[in-house]
């Protein structure tokens, strides 16, 4: 069955996967959803006995249907390899009453490799397929790892340029050092002296930009994205939904048919939306819960019905009568109040029609919130939710370590804090895997001086071989890597440059 890929707020706009692949995003800003949502066509039973790669070609074969077998097999083959320092790809971990699906152990240590070590070879067959003319110039708005992460999959890659913009202060010092060492002749990093969300604001902006996009057509160059609103970024990270839950029950953890719940750290609401995409391949996924840091716009949403990016819920008494204020915390990647990826959440749950859709996002330009109706609330029971402060992390980070030897970074222990407190107010003791979405080296003192405010004092590089000593945990080969290497990029522009730059990138 052909699977075609429209925009959530206009179904003329309809085009293959590969070509919504190449174009990112579609022409009226809104997102390519598949017009069907398929289901697996093999039984668990057979899935049971498939590594990551045979999994990976199973889900992706449904979404990305005018890719021939061999091009897929292909893609998966060059991206799933040694790259990763473990066989399993994305491995499991029992700690602290949950299973913890370690999804760093790619070239950049965060989960974005899952989808970006892929994404560059979907994009180059894609472009062979259309006979695409233009250079594919990549823009790509980070709130830490999708940056370095998109930089890897993309450094040299003939035929395509990257470019990466993301907040100047606001992403760790590791995270930074990543990018600004990045290596590549047709490679740029851009720091900005906004937010994330200016930054991706920024970046959408001009891709919908017609007349800069002539230009640049003009010049030989077409855009593309590397962010999740990408659907050859999304639909890879489905598969290890799908994988977690062989695995599970490959080892005798759940049994034959049994419903496992699902814990993400969310930002842009990508990661999240594949879990909920996995689930409607068939996966038996009970709840699906949301968890947010300070910037709790998704919390607010969840318990309400409002997305308000300008006002923050009252626990209280449910009023957005107080202003919100975008916090920069220590899981960065989380940092962020306009989610994406939850458009193509609304579109499905407005029964998949692009004329709400359109309506409640041209809403939420134009006076930075929307609601949705009764009907529309009733879809997400499947969602749970809830958010940790900075304490609230420390806290977790600090006793898992404590009860279990075991460290995760900032962003898993949001979403442990936030597992916890569920498990605790529901009494829900289903099988929970919690996505674990970034190496604890990324964020070596957030989560040092979490277990011991006393590492505090020590310098960067230090807390690296302190991180290793108390986890036990070999140095990854990125740690390594960003060690001695040289700074290339020292760009840093204000938000309404961007243009600026991506034409000074293309000259
Ligand atoms: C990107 C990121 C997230 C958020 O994922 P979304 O798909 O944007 O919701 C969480 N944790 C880490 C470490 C990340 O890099």
């Amino acid at each position: 069955m052909e699977i075609l890929y429209h925009s959530t707020r206009d179904k003329n706009i309809k085009l293959t996967a590969s070509q919504a692949i190449l174009q990112g995003l579609a022409e009226d800003g809104g997102l390519f959803v598949p017009e069907k949502m398929p289901v697996l066509d093999k039984s668990i039973e057979e899935l049971k006995g498939m590594d990551y790669r045979q999994t990976a070609y199973e889900v992706m074969k449904l979404f990305f249907t005018d890719y021939t077998e061999d091009e897929l097999k292909n893609c998966i083959a060059k991206a799933y390899d040694e790259k990763f320092d473990c066989e399993e790809i994305a491995p499991i971990a029992a700690a602290g009453g949950a299973y913890y699906l370690e999804l760093f152990h790619g070239a950049t240590i965060a989960f974005k490799d899952m989808a970006l070590s892929i994404l560059p070879h979907l994009m180059t067959t894609a472009a062979k397929k259309n006979a695409l003319k233009e250079e594919i110039v990549i823009l790509t708005a980070t709130s830490g790892d999708t940056g370095k992460a998109a930089l890897a999959g993309f450094a040299d890659v003939p035929g395509t340029r990257i470019m990466v913009f993301y907040p100047k202060n606001g992403v760790s010092a590791v995270q930074e050092r990543q990018m600004v060492t990045q290596r590549g002749s047709n490679v740029r990093v851009v720091g900005i002296t906004g937010n994330f969300d200016d930054a991706q604001t920024g970046v959408k902006q001009i891709f919908n930009d017609a007349e800069m996009k002539e230009e640049l057509k003009q010049k030989g160059f077409v855009f593309s994205s590397a962010n999740s609103i990408n659907i050859g970024r999304l639909i890879p990270q489905v598969v290890y939904y799908v994988y977690a839950y062989t695995t599970l029950l490959r080892s005798g953890r759940i049994h034959d048919k049994e419903a496992i719940n699902v814990c993400v750290p969310t930002g842009n609401f990508g990661n999240i939306l594949a879990a909920f995409y996995a689930k409607q391949l068939g996966i038996p996924i009970a709840k699906l819960i949301c968890a947010s840091n300070k910037n709790r716009v998704l919390t607010d949403f969840f318990a309400s019905g409002t997305y308000d990016k300008l006002h923050e819920r009252n626990e209280a008494n449910g009023s957005f009568d107080s202003e919100r204020s975008f916090v920069l915390t220590g899981s960065p990647s989380m940092d962020i109040l306009i989610s994406s990826n939850l458009e193509r959440l609304i579109w499905q749950i407005a029964g998949c029609d692009e004329e709400k859709n359109a309506a409640l996002m041209k809403e939420l330009n134009a006076k930075g919130s929307y609601a949705i109706s009764d009907d529309m609330k009733e879809k997400l029971a499947d969602f749970s939710y809830g958010y940790a402060s900075e304490e609230d992390t420390a806290e977790k980070i600090r006793s898992l370590y404590a009860d279990c030897s075991y460290v995760i970074d900032p962003h898993t222990a949001v979403a442990g804090m936030v597992y916890d407190r569920y498990r605790k107010e529901s009494g829900d003791e289903t099988p929970t895997v919690i996505a674990s979405t970034a190496s604890p080296y990324k964020f070596a003192r957030t989560v040092l001086c979490a277990i011991d405010p006393e590492y505090g004092k020590l310098g960067d590089m230090e807390l690296i071989d302190k991180l290793q000593e108390v986890s036990k945990v070999d140095i990854p080969q990125a740690i390594e890597d960003i060690r001695s290497a040289p700074v290339l990029h020292d760009i840093v522009c204000e938000t309404a440059d961007m243009p600026r730059e991506v034409r000074e990138f293309l000259k």
